[in-house]
Order: C-alpha cells, then sequence, then structure tokens
C-alpha cells in the first residue's frame, strides 16, 4: 500500500533527523524516544495534508458543527485520566471526507483520522468511542515504533540508518506488510475498555463495532479488518475485560448527538 511506503519513509527520515536514542516503555522495547514519536506523527501528519487527493480533509470552516461534536467525543476520552502520553502527543482529530472507507487510523504522536464512512456506518457514539479509544491506544502505547524496533531489530535499524542501502530496501519491501500484531491489536482493545471505563460512554463500545460487523452478514469486511487483524473472540475479549473492570457496559441513552454527527456530514 502506497500509504505504508510513505509512513515508512518518514519513520526513516525521523530517525535520520533525530538520531537513536533507546527508550525502554513498558511492554516491549522501543528504540525509539517519546520525543520522535511526537516528531515522527507530526511529519506524518504533514504528509498526509498535502495529499487530498488520497486524504481528502473535511474542510473545519464549513464543517464547524461536526468537528466540534467529533472533538467533544475524544475529549471525554483523552480526558479520562487514563491517557498515558495526554501531554506528550498532540492529540488533534481530522475528518477525512470519504463515504466509501470505513475505517479511522491514529499516527504515532496522536494525531487521529476518522473517515466519514466510519462515522456514517456506525449507529451509536459508543461504537465510535470504541473505535476510537482503540485507535489512540496504539497511538499512547506507541505500538507503531515498538513494532518497527521488534520488525527490524536494532543493528538493522542503525545499519540502515548508516547507509546500507540493501538493507534499507529489504525495510521497505517489508513495510508493504506492516500490520499491528495481534498481541498490540488486543493490548489496544484492552486500553479502549480502560480509556472508556472513566467516561460516559460504554466502556466495551469497541465490541459493539465488531457486533456491528457481525450482524451485517456477508458482503466485503470493512477496511478497518484489512489494516487490523482481526483475531477470533475479540468482542469476548473485549466484553470479558469490560467484566473485570466492573465498567458500565450499556450504551449511552440519548444517540441524538451522533445522529446530529452523521446528518451534518
Ligand atoms: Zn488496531
Amino acid at each position: 500500500m502506497n500509504k505504508h511506503i510513505l509512513i515508512f519513509g518518514l519513520f526513516i527520515l525521523a530517525l535520520m533527523f533525530s538520531g537513536c536514542k533507546g527508550s525502554k516503555p513498558g511492554g516491549g522495547f522501543n528504540l525509539f524516544t517519546t520525543q520522535q514519536d511526537a516528531e515522527l506523527g507530526l511529519q506524518v501528519k504533514n504528509e498526509i495534508e498535502s495529499n487530498p487527493s488520497q486524504f481528502p480533509i473535511l474542510s473545519e470552516s464549513k464543517n464547524k458543527e461536526a468537528y466540534n461534536i467529533i472533538r467533544a467525543m475524544t475529549n471525554e476520552i483523552l480526558n479520562s485520566g487514563n491517557i498515558h502520553h495526554r501531554k506528550d502527543f498532540a492529540w488533534e482529530v481530522k475528518i477525512i471526507d470519504d463515504d466509501k472507507t470505513l475505517n479511522a487510523f491514529c499516527t504515532p504522536g496522536g494525531y487521529i483520522y476518522v473517515y466519514t464512512g466510519l462515522i456514517k456506518y456506525l449507529d451509536k457514539e459508543d461504537q465510535l468511542a470504541g473505535v476510537m479509544g482503540h485507535e489512540i491506544a496504539h497511538a499512547d502505547q506507541r505500538h507503531s515504533t515498538r513494532q518497527m524496533t521488534k520488525m527490524y531489530g536494532i543493528s538493522v535499524l542503525l545499519s540502515a540508518l548508516a547507509g546500507n542501502q540493501e538493507q534499507l530496501a529489504t525495510i521497505t519491501a517489508g513495510l508493504i506488510n506492516l500490520k499491528f500484531s495481534r498481541g498490540h491489536e488486543t493490548e489496544a482493545d484492552n486500553y479502549s475498555v480502560h480509556y472508556l471505563s472513566r467516561t460516559r460512554f460504554n466502556c466495551a463500545g469497541a465490541a459493539g463495532f465488531f457486533e456491528k460487523i457481525q450482524s451485517q452478514g456477508g458482503g466485503s469486511p470493512p477496511q478497518f479488518l484489512s489494516t487490523h487483524p482481526n483475531p477470533a473472540n475479540r468482542v469476548e475479549n473485549i466484553r470479558a475485560k469490560a467484566a473485570e473492570k466492573g465498567c458500565r457496559m450499556n450504551d449511552i441513552s440519548n444517540q441524538s448527538r451522533y445522529q446530529k454527527l452523521k446528518n451534518l456530514l
């Protein structure tokens, strides 16, 4: 995928410009520093937003109300008190005006992108909050840079940075298949529950998203699942995590704000 190649190019660029200092956050060694996640994310954001044919960002000036709603939602999650890098990362939210794409993603450093296709597909604020929590977790837990460190190893990354073109090419080719590991997916699902447990949203909202997909029966699976490997029993895992935490598992009763958001797009 072009996006992967692009993002990988930026990873390497970020490494070249910012050098390599090791850091060791919980849950896996990471060659990159938190600051490098932030710098890398900013470069990716700039690249995305200078490519409107692939990423048509919904105009903010013409869609203030829609942006107000999506940001209010996101801020409820970000201000849950459970975001580890709340103050380190940008945590910006943009809507991508593409009804055909059922997806959302978050770059390292907290630049969040939600497609109109996903917003329109879902029925409830809780479902979208669950997906947002999941995406926020990928950035907050620094999964991209942990994955890069694990995939290529420090010696290869350092060698590539030192100008080994052959290794650089190998890494670039491998990036086409770069996906979050199953472990990182489960971790992001679990953190979605953790974040939402201190909001008014159903803390198992992400399970609602997968249930919605299942209820649709056949057809082609949403793009979210092609960029996110879909381990079996995800709904069960999310519900079990929510039960373990004892957080509220009912959808919020008034969904009028979500309907309003959908109507605005
Ligand atoms: Zn994911």
